[in-house]
């Protein structure tokens, strides 16, 4: 049997474009500012010119700013259940427009409207609903937290108005104002959205978007009057902003690309596995972050596999995406159509096989076929680098160590889908999976309740449930002192005295003390000015081999965190120990308070030593008969930056957090007082800390907090330090874009709520999202 043609009425859509005059401005302050430049948005499916958009400038930009910041107090003063009055009648405003949304999608994105109608739209409403309940929850159970201020929001093309929901619903439930700029392709969702808003009384100001290109993005993320960047879109722009922002306090989060993976084991049924792939590819005709764009099948069912696979392509159906029974619709732009065009002919140069379904391609609008590549090596870039089109690369592997290595050797870290009947393989490939999400035996699943976002290149922070909420407010440890001191005060060097190299301390590399590379030392001077002893001088030598160590020590995260309790409560004993030797150095050295440094330094020891097996993940019930467990895992390898003043103290407070959690450090201690880093050493050596979990480098902060940020195998990194020396972290951070946390200016270490509890265990770990179905 044929299928006959089974399209969606887009009358009442485009009835509503031409009564705006098909023109449309900025939403700014509650109202339509027009724009004095405007670029046409266009239908990927027809080529037709749908409408004119606003293209915004500095002023369009300032102006939506400035409204947010008016409307913030009285959105803060309404309260969490007043916000969520608010909220709630988006979703149900969402739910009565859904059809028209759902045309209005589909118009401008070129998506199938089966996927906007099912997916989209739904998936927007249920964002809603969902930061309804948050806002009225926010202030119980986020305690101790305030919203962040005005939101700069950018977004992209692929799933507009979803993205928006992601965004704006998190953001006003925890309190904040929003710009959003949407993606110039696809602006037009997010125009009925703001029309909508007003019906239902969402105060003015409160939302606001502007529309344009990248430039209006650049305008809004450099506006000096928004406190947070909150970014969906490519890895490159991501980075950008990065460097950008860095040094301003404003907060980030960033949503990026993704190269994911799709593992097929030889046990999976194969049959779902392959419908699964459907979904994975060639939803969203592959635009979308987390496609399955690599497909990894063992081996000895590889054949077996890319047979039924290219059966089932042949059925997938090409066209309007108006039609309902239209499996994938338009490219959204000949730009992007030329670029999938482009990675596909380069796959075939660099050696690969292309297949791709008679899936008969319309005459008119951009249009690409599901498309295979095979003979594909992991170093092609069709297996590297971010298609965002309907285009699979296939690659096979013999064990599942195989799989892990394949799975994992990619910069970005965005998502993951298993396939397996064994659910102890599937699991166990799930937690060594370098991925935000993992789908088991299921792919491209979404709730508001469950975060997303990525490891690596692929972004940081997350978006749905509670730790996207937490992306939108900010605690006391957070907030940045006024003060700004243009540079650290490091006490004056002295000459070295007669015998000084035998009080030369050295690095402590690998639970090993090693010299520094560069061979030079130099002398560190009490506060009477008096000659206390010698610090190597670290290079960027010594920080390459210590992150290399450290690497070699990740088996820290994976063991038992019982382990490392009892690890830590011997730290703090064997301090406890030393505690004189330790106040009188600190006092020698500081002039501060010795014993009193030492004290908080055990007790802190003792805090975390209690937190290692109790900072734990959630299990969500997703809709659809799935179970989400929220993990945190450590970040990895984190650079530890500790402050110049409370030598020990400072040095504690950013290493028993981290390692508590599993992570594994190398810190660079305070300048003014290095020689108490350096006592400690014997401290970590008499406690079991097994060799390279913590690794030290005396030596100029600055110069190595370069070196950390630049390094490509840091994952994470904290910095208590001056303002130029934060920025210069952030900025140099963006190579690999390794998650920063820094602290300039001076505060108290010894003052609990300002220096110690769960945000720090929040920024020490990263949610990994495993998805798990039940049920036959
Ligand atoms: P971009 O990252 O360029 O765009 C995302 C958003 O950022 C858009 O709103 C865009 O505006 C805006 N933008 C562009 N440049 C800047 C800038 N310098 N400062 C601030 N905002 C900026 O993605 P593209 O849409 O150009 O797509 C390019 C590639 O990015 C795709 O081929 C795909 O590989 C990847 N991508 C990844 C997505 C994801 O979800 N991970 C989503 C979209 C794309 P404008 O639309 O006007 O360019």
């Amino acid at each position: 049997m044929e299928y006959g043609p089974a399209p969606e009425d887009a009358d009442r859509a485009r009835q509503w474009i031409s009564e705006q005059g098909a023109t449309f401005g900025h939403w700014i302050n509650g109202a339509w500012n027009s724009a004095s430049h405007h670029y046409e948005s266009v239908n990927p499916a027809t080529q037709e010119t749908l409408a004119r958009i606003g293209q915004a400038g500095r002023s369009d930009v300032h102006a939506a700013v400035v409204a947010a910041r008016q409307a913030l107090g009285p959105w803060q003063a309404l309260g969490g259940e007043g916000r969520a009055r608010h909220l709630y009648a988006l979703a149900r405003q969402v739910q009565k427009h859904a059809r028209i949304l759902s045309v209005i999608e589909t118009l401008d994105n070129g998506k199938p409207i089966r996927e906007t109608r099912d997916i989209d739209i739904p998936l927007v409403a249920r964002h809603f609903y969902h930061h309804a309940g948050w806002a009225t929850l926010v202030e119980e159970e986020l305690p101790e937290s305030e919203p962040l201020g005005v939101i700069g929001q950018i977004i992209p093309w692929n799933f507009p108005l979803l993205m928006l929901a992601w965004k704006v619903a998190p953001a006003l439930a925890a309190g904040n104002t929003v710009v959003l700029k949407p993606a110039e392709y696809t602006s037009l969702s997010a125009f009925y959205f703001a029309q909508m808003s007003h019906d239902v009384g969402l105060p003015p100001g409160v939302l606001n978007i502007v529309t344009g290109d990248g430039n209006a993005g650049r305008e809004l993320v450099e506006h000096p009057g928004i406190n947070k960047v909150a970014f969906t879109g490519s890895t490159g722009v991501g980075r950008e902003i990065r460097e950008t922002t860095a040094g301003s306090g404003k907060a980030l989060t960033l949503e990026l690309g993704g190269k994911s993976p799709f593992i097929v084991f030889a046990d999976a049924d194969l049959d779902s596995a392959v419908e699964g792939v459907v979904d994975a590819i060639w939803f969203n005709q592959g635009q979308v972050c987390c496609a399955g764009s690599r497909l990894l099948v063992q081996e000895s069912v590889a054949d077996d596999f890319l047979s039924r696979l290219k059966t089932r392509m042949q059925s997938l159906r090409l066209g309007d995406p108006l039609d309902k029974a239209i499996d994938m619709g338009a490219i959204v732009d000949q730009g992007q159509l030329d670029t999938i065009r482009s990675y596909v002919e380069g796959a075939v140069k660099e050696g690969a096989s292309c297949w791709q379904a008679n899936s008969g391609v319309p005459d008119q609008g951009w249009y690409f076929p599901p498309t295979l590549v095979t003979d594909v090596a992991p170093a092609h870039t069709i297996a590297t680098e971010e298609v965002f089109g309907p285009v699979l690369a296939v690659m096979t592997f013999r064990t599942h160590s195989e799989a892990i290595e394949i799975a994992n050797n990619t910069r970005y870290g965005l998502a993951a889908s298993v396939w397996s009947e064994n659910v102890n393989l599937a699991l166990e490939i799930a937690s060594k999976v370098k991925a935000g999400v993992v789908w088991v035996n299921c792919t491209n699943e979404f709730d508001a309740a469950v975060g997303f976002g990525g490891y690596r290149e692929s972004g940081f922070g997350r978006e749905g449930g509670i730790e996207g909420l937490w992306a939108y407010r900010r605690s006391p440890l957070d907030l940045l002192p006024d003060e700004n001191p243009p540079s650290d005060p490091v006490l004056p060097k002295l000459p070295a005295e007669g015998n000084a190299l035998d009080r030369t301390a050295k690095l402590y590399i690998g639970g090993r003390q090693v010299r520094p590379d560069s061979g030079y030392s130099h002398p560190v001077a009490a506060l009477d000015r008096s000659f206390a002893g010698e610090v190597g001088e670290g290079n960027r030598k010594d920080i390459r081999n210590a992150v290399e160590t450290a690497h070699g020590a990740t088996a820290w995260g994976k063991g038992s965190a019982h382990g490392r309790a009892q690890v830590m409560y011997f730290l703090a004993e064997n301090l406890e120990v030393r505690a004189d030797e330790f106040a009188k150095r600190i006092k020698e050295l500081t002039g501060t308070d010795g014993e009193q440094e030492v004290t908080a330094a055990i007790s802190r020891l003792l805090y975390y030593a209690g937190w290692c097996d109790k900072f734990e993940g959630v299990s969500h019930n997703a809709p659809g008969g799935r179970i989400v467990f929220a993990m945190p895992e450590p970040i990895g390898v984190m650079g530890l930056i500790c402050p110049q003043s409370h030598p020990l103290l400072g040095l504690v407070s950013l290493v028993a957090p981290a390692i508590a959690v599993g992570n594994v450090v190398v810190v660079i201690p305070s300048e003014n007082a290095p020689l108490v880093a350096t006592d400690f050493y014997q401290v970590l050596e008499t406690s079991d800390v097994p060799a390279g979990v913590v690794n030290i480098i005396t030596g100029s902060r600055p110069e190595l907090a370069k070196e950390l940020a630049r390094h490509d195998n840091v994952d994470g990194l904290w910095c208590a330090g001056h303002h130029e020396m934060v920025t210069e972290v952030e900025r140099l951070s963006s190579g690999n874009l390794k998650q920063t946390w820094v602290f300039s200016g001076e505060r108290d270490w010894c003052d609990t709520s300002l220096s110690q509890g769960r945000p720090f265990l929040r920024r020490a770990t990263q949610i990994k999202n495993i998805w798990v179905p039940y049920g036959e």
